[in-house]
C-alpha cells in the first residue's frame, strides 16, 4: 500500500462513505467516489478524485466506472464496500421490496464491487476490500430481521472470501459499527420505529461518529500488506 493508491469507496455521499472519502484523501490517496447523489460526491471538493453517479446494484456500471478510473490513477488497491440502506419494519407487516431493496443493496451491491476488482488483486498479488457490515451482523436486534439478515451475509461472505485468496496476498476487512449518527435511520418507513430507535439512542447518550469508522477504516487499511485486520467491531460505550 502507498499513499498514492486508488481506492474506492461505495455510497461516499453521506455519512460514514463521506468520512472515509475525506479522510483517505487527506492521507494523500486518489479516489473514485460512487453514489446515486452525484452533486453530493462533487460537493465534498477533494482532490485526485473522480466522482460518478453509480447504483451499486448495477454491476456493469460499478465496472465501467472502476475501469475509469484505473486509466487514470491505476489499479485499485483499496475497495469499501460501504453503500448500504436499512429499511426497519416487523416481518409480518413490512413490504417485501424493502427486503429486496436490503438485499440488493446490502449483498449484491458489495458482490459487484468484489467482482470488479477481485481478479486483478488476485493477479497483482496486492489489494485491500474492507465491507462495512454492523453489529446487526453479528447479533440480532427488534424489528432488524432483514436487515440483520444482509448484514451477517456481509460478514459471511468478507471473511468466506478472506480465506479463499490469503494465499494470493489480498486482504478482506470486515468493519462492523454499532449505531453512527448518519442519514441511515432517516429511510425507515414506519414512524413508530423510527422514534422508538431514536430513544434507545438517546438512552445511552448518543452515539458515535462517521469519523469514528473512517478512523478504524484508514488504520485497519494502513497496516502493512503483511498484516490482517480481520475485523473491527467499534460502539458507544454505552451501547448494549
Ligand atoms: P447513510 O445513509 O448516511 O449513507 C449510505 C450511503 O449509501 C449513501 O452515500 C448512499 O448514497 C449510499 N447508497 C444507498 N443505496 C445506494 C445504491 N443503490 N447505490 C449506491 N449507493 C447507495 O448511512 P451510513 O453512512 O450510516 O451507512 C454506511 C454503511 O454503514 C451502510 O452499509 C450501513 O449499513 C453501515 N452501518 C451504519 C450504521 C449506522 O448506525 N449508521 C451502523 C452499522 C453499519 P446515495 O443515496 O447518494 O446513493
Amino acid at each position: 500500500m502507498s499513499t498514492q493508491s486508488l481506492v474506492v469507496i461505495t455510497g461516499a455521499s453521506s455519512g460514514i462513505g463521506e468520512a472515509t472519502a475525506r479522510t483517505l484523501s487527506a492521507a494523500g490517496h486518489p479516489l473514485l467516489l460512487l453514489a446515486r447523489r452525484l452533486d453530493r460526491l462533487e460537493a465534498l471538493g477533494l482532490p485526485n478524485t473522480l466522482c460518478r453517479q453509480v447504483d451499486v446494484t448495477d454491476g456493469a456500471a460499478v465496472s465501467a466506472a472502476i475501469a475509469e478510473a484505473e486509466a487514470v490513477y491505476g489499479p485499485v488497491d483499496c475497495l469499501v464496500n460501504n453503500a448500504g440502506v436499512m429499511l426497519l419494519g416487523l416481518a409480518d407487516e413490512q413490504d417485501p421490496a424493502e427486503w429486496k431493496t436490503m438485499f440488493d443493496v446490502n449483498v449484491m451491491g458489495m458482490l459487484n464491487g468484489i467482482h470488479a476488482v477481485l481478479a486483478p488483486m488476485k493477479a497483482r498479488k496486492h489489494g485491500t476490500v474492507i465491507n462495512i457490515s454492523s453489529i446487526a451482523g453479528r447479533k440480532t436486534f427488534p424489528n432488524h430481521a432483514a436487515y440483520c439478515g444482509t448484514k451477517f451475509a456481509v460478514h459471511a461472505i468478507t471473511e468466506n472470501i478472506r480465506e479463499e485468496v490469503a494465499d494470493d496476498n489480498v486482504r478482506f476487512i470486515t468493519i462492523a459499527p454499532g449505531a453512527v449518527e448518519t442519514e441511515l435511520l432517516s429511510h425507515t418507513t414506519n414512524a413508530a420505529i423510527k422514534d422508538g430507535y431514536e430513544e434507545w439512542k438517546e438512552g445511552m447518550g448518543g452515539v458515535i461518529a462517521p469519523q469514528d469508522i473512517a478512523n478504524a477504516i484508514s488504520y485497519a487499511y494502513h497496516q502493512p500488506q503483511h498484516l490482517c485486520i480481520r475485523e473491527i467491531v467499534l460502539a458507544a460505550t454505552r451501547q448494549q
